[in-house]
């Protein structure tokens, strides 16, 4: 009998071919990420990653993290791992497991039992009904119920028998790098940095980009995007941050549009310049945090007018149709939100207009966006500039 970790993933089943890549960037970041606590190995078993330690005894408490948390995972157990599969050991095993984790109080519980050995010689209702009524009448704070129970006691039978009782339950998904690349505009805020996890969530690896105009933004407001991609990386793995220095393209615009639509204006430079940069990495689209009708500059007919700036790519919009609290949920648990909330103060707010238009119409704004003078050369100064940083 050994302690091991059984991890789960979802979808991946699903998906013939590519099946084999995904699963082994699955079993790399696990690989990768246990490396930092101790001597782990990590293999394929039968549509689950078996976790076993190779050195001493098995650090649950550090290992479950590292391990929950990566997306493409569906669920974490605290598993024994059981070489005889003779019936009778997995009764016993099945009796201590239970001993061990269930005494404090009465329980119901059920088995279940998932056979993918198909040559074992019971079928795997006749195990769960062996294996129950030994349990049951071994242990005398258990009942049994089928239909609503505490505890559901899993017995695999894969290349070896696992028993466990508990999912630890991890975000789903697909492993980041399995589905190409998307640059993230990534403000200070609280939605970009949960747009960008949204992404990687189904296996899109993410490169970000704020744009930064000091001395109007201050330097804690960039130090807030640098802590947040920081923040991201343990998530979605590697990015890189793009910092562009866009005071100069800002005020130009300032002083060429009127105030009331200067928000547009500026977000649809953001977006020429975000492609041109996502292009030229290889990026097959870019990500915002708008959430339809949370400000002025998120009502449809701004999002139609911005989006216009943009020529070739996809545009995504992750959180489109999400409530701020539901936002903030995820930002919590990703550990974003208290980086967000961060109070900074930007030295001085003539950027923000005190009536924003909230229905530009598209045509018109095409049209003004030819008064601004030089603005492709001020985009490409500026992606000229950018500070490039990597987590
Ligand atoms: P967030 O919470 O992400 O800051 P927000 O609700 O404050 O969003 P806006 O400021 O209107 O909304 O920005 C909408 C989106 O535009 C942001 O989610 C982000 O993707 C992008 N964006 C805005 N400002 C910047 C910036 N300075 N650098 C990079 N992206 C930006
Ligand atoms: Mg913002």
């Amino acid at each position: 009998m050994q302690n091991v970790l059984l991890a789960k993933y979802g979808e991946i089943a699903l998906r013939g071919k590519n099946r084999h890549l995904i699963e082994n960037a699955l079993l790399k970041t696990i690989e990768k990420n246990l490396a930092t606590i101790g001597e782990y190995s990590v293999s394929k078993e039968q549509g689950r990653v078996l976790i076993e330690c190779k050195k001493g005894e098995f650090d649950y408490d550090r290992a479950i993290p590292l391990v929950v948390n990566i997306l493409g995972i569906t669920a974490v157990c605290k598993a024994i791992k059981l070489e005889n599969s003779d019936i009778e050991n997995i009764k016993n095993m099945a009796v201590y497991h239970m001993k061990k984790n269930c005494q404090d109080k009465p329980y119901s519980f059920k088995v279940e039992t998932k056979r993918s050995d198909k040559k074992y010689p019971m079928d795997s209702r006749e195990i769960s009904y062996e294996v129950g009524g030994y349990v049951l009448d071994s242990l005398d704070n258990l009942t049994v119920d089928v239909h609503n129970p505490d505890v559901v006691l899993m017995v695999e039978i894969r290349n070896y028998v696992y028993i466990y009782s508990k999912l630890i339950k991890g975000f789903g998904g697909l492993p980041v790098g399995t589905s190409g690349k998307a640059t993230v505009l990534l403000s200070g805020g609280i939605d970009s940095p949960v747009a960008s996890f949204m992404m990687a969530k189904r296996g899109v690896s993410i490169e970000a980009i704020y744009f930064n105009s000091p001395p109007y933004t201050s330097d804690r407001a960039k130090q807030k995007v640098i802590d947040l991609a920081e923040q991201l990386s343990k998530y979605v793995g590697n990015i890189k941050l793009y910092i562009v220095p866009f005071t100069k393209t800002q005020l130009e615009i300032y002083n060429s549009v009127p105030q009331e639509k200067m928000t547009i204006f500026l977000k649809r430079a953001m977006f020429m310049l975000a492609e041109k940069v996502a292009l030229k990495s290889g990026s097959n689209a870019l990500v915002t945090g708008d959430s339809i009708g949370q400000v002025a500059s998120q009502t449809m007919q701004a999002i139609e007018a911005v989006n216009s700036a943009v020529k070739t790519l996809p545009v995504f919009r992750p959180l489109c149709s999400m409530d701020k609290q539901e936002i903030i949920d995820i930002a919590r648990k990703i550990g974003t939100f208290d980086i967000s909330i961060r109070p900074y103060e930007d030295c001085c707010t003539i950027f923000v207009a005190k009536h924003p238009e909230t229905k530009p119409k598209r045509s018109i704004i095409e049209k003004m966006e030819k008064n601004i003078e030089n603005l492709d050369k001020l985009i490409d100064d500026a992606i000229e500039n950018m500070e490039i940083l990597e987590f």
